[in-house]
């Protein structure tokens, strides 16, 4: 196996891999990048975005994580398509693995390996993802105005994502498998008290009803075992996101989730020199603009720590 030798590491392409990728290249550091399975992240499965400051009209969200990409291959980021497949942090400096093939032996790492919204499964909401499916009510909302609408989960996503949807849409469906809600008591609160979302206990989906986009959704109640059909314009699955941290399992502390921990303020992980950026470690707020405030961190925190140990380096 070939070993090669790197300043900054950077695994992940989503908007907080690329934009520490510009910062380290940008501060002469040489950053390779290695891009995971979904080169671009979770914003390639978008399409409009209108939320990143910057694009008074919108972009589409493939074309924006190739500006993304081209403006860190501007400063010569080494972008490789790949996936790194195991890291070893149990010793300085840090190893990783890329697609079983090759070694990188980095002096820092940047984690922005980020997180993927689960989804139910069912071949019919694959299909018509984009198509009225989404898992980001914030981001996708917005093109349902006036239409109905439903979510699917019982957390506190899933309870945020219908209030916020009962703002702009005149009926909100909110599918819950139990006969009570995981999401927090206030959250709750604020579904029971919103007279336009109307839960379905005991319901799961049974199909996303559409051709070309979401038309409708079959229900099914588990309790009776009766299927019923909703018209819906958009079915919001909001059914919790999973961090893709699995590799860093043995090294780095993380939650019950695997959202990995930081210390507070920084991008710095529980091993000096690996920092993490992006959803990989944000449960809460998961936007495309702090995932890149974030990778600016891991850049300049990852900057910081090549500094000063040139600096503690015997003559
Ligand atoms: P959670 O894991 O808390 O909830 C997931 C929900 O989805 C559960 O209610 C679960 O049902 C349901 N679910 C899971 N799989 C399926 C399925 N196949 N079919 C139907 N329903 C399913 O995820 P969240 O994303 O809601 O929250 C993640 C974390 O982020 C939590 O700690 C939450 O508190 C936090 N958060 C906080 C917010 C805030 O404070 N403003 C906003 C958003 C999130 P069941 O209950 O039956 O298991």
């Amino acid at each position: 196996m070939t070993t090669e030798e790197v300043k900054v590491l950077i695994i992940g392409s989503g908007p907080s891999g690329y934009t520490a990728a510009i910062y380290a290249a940008r501060a002469g550091l040489n950053p390779v990048l290695i891009t995971g399975g979904e080169p671009g992240g979770q914003l390639t499965t978008t399409n409009d975005v209108e939320n990143f400051p910057g694009y008074p009209e919108g972009v589409n969200g493939p074309q924006m994580m190739m500006d993304f990409q081209k403006q860190a291959e501007r400063f010569d980021t080494d972008i490789r398509y790949g996936m790194v497949t195991s890291v070893d942090f149990s010793s300085y400096p840090h190893k990783a693995i890329v697609d079983n093939k090759y070694e990188i032996i980095a002096e820092s790492v940047i984690i922005s390996t980020g997180a993927s919204a689960k989804y139910l499964g069912l071949p019919s909401e694959k299909r018509l993802l984009n198509f009225g499916v989404s898992a980001c009510a914030i981001c996708d909302g917005f093109f349902y105005k006036g239409k109905e609408v439903a979510v699917v989960g019982a957390g506190d996503s899933a309870a945020e994502e219908a209030t916020y949807l009962a703002n702009i849409c005149p009926k909100v469906y909110l599918i819950v498998r139990r006969d009570e809600m995981r999401a927090s008591k206030i959250m709750q609160q604020r579904v029971l008290n919103t007279p336009n979302i109307e839960v379905l206990w005991n319901s799961e989906t049974d199909e996303v009803l559409g051709e070309k986009e979401v038309t409708g959704a079959r229900i099914l109640n588990n309790k009776t075992g009766e299927k019923s059909e909703i018209a819906i314009s958009g079915f919001f699955v909001a059914i919790g996101h999973k961090p893709n941290t699995e590799i860093f399992k043995d090294y780095l502390e993380m939650d019950e989730v695997g959202y990995l921990k930081v210390q507070p303020g920084t991008s710095k992980t529980s091993i000096e020199g690996v920092f993490v950026t992006g959803d990989a470690s944000d449960r809460v707020y998961r936007q495309a603009v702090t995932a890149a405030g974030t990778g600016c961190m891991g850049a300049l925190d990852a900057e910081k720590f090549l500094a000063a140990k040139e600096f503690d380096k015997p003559e």
